[in-house]
């Protein structure tokens, strides 16, 4: 098995490292759900501080316009089982 690089997100673009995609990425979701699963909750928690650290970084880079990051990342988390 050749090893995987891991979907990490690139600060303070929040691009995946590995695939380029923005973070989290199809990839990072997927590993994010197996490493939280039965634990939703707490992946919430997570991805919600996540958010908040990218919504400001994202801000700064966009002349101080804050993106809205809810569907990328909440949104995937809460609906699917
Ligand atoms: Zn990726």
């Amino acid at each position: 098995m050749r090893p995987s690089r891991p979907h990490l997100p690139m600060r303070p673009l929040w691009r995946c490292r590995n695939c380029g995609a923005e973070w989290p990425c199809q990839p990072a979701r997927l590993s994010l759900l197996s490493e939280y699963q039965g634990n939703r909750t707490s992946l919430l928690i997570y991805l919600s501080g996540l958010m908040a650290e990218a919504r400001d970084q994202l801000a700064k880079l966009n002349s101080h316009h804050v993106p809205d990051l809810t569907d990328r990342f909440i949104t995937w988390a809460r609906t699917r089982n």
